[in-house]
């Protein structure tokens, strides 16, 4: 890939590695706010609840994305970028500018997804046992 196109994709990267920093603090003074909110009434409480859900869920794709940013700055670093981390093929460059942080080409992704759903579900269990 050339350098210009890299440089591209660097500052693409850095840029959503702050807007989703910044996401991130919102979306914890939010959860603040609902974790004071006190009340005895079985629907609010439901309700705080089902929100404290939406916000756990919201965390973890956060997360994800986070880190995936981080490890695509890093790789660029190391000049490793826009290598399939699976196949160690190359990765489509428009797939690249779609997802700067992609780490494999789509059909290694397509292999991921497809464990990911399984995983989902077992967490899903997990939680549900917690509660
Ligand atoms: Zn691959």
């Amino acid at each position: 890939m050339d350098k210009r196109k890299l440089g591209r994709l660097q500052k693409a990267l850095s840029e959503e590695h702050d807007t989703l920093l910044r996401t991130m603090s919102r979306n914890r003074e939010a959860e603040e706010e609902i974790l004071v909110e006190k009340t005895e009434d079985e629907g609010d409480l439901a309700l705080i609840s089902h929100n404290k859900e939406l916000l756990y869920n919201l965390h973890e794709s956060d997360f994800r994305r986070l880190k995936a940013i981080e490890d695509a700055l890093k790789r660029i670093q190391r000049e490793e970028y826009g290598i399939c981390t699976e196949c160690e093929e190359e990765i489509n460059e428009k797939r690249l500018v779609a997802v700067p942080w992609a780490m494999t080409c789509i059909a290694c992704q397509e292999e991921v997804e497809r464990e990911d759903a399984s995983e989902t579900t077992m967490t899903g269990v997990t939680r549900q046992i917690r509660t």
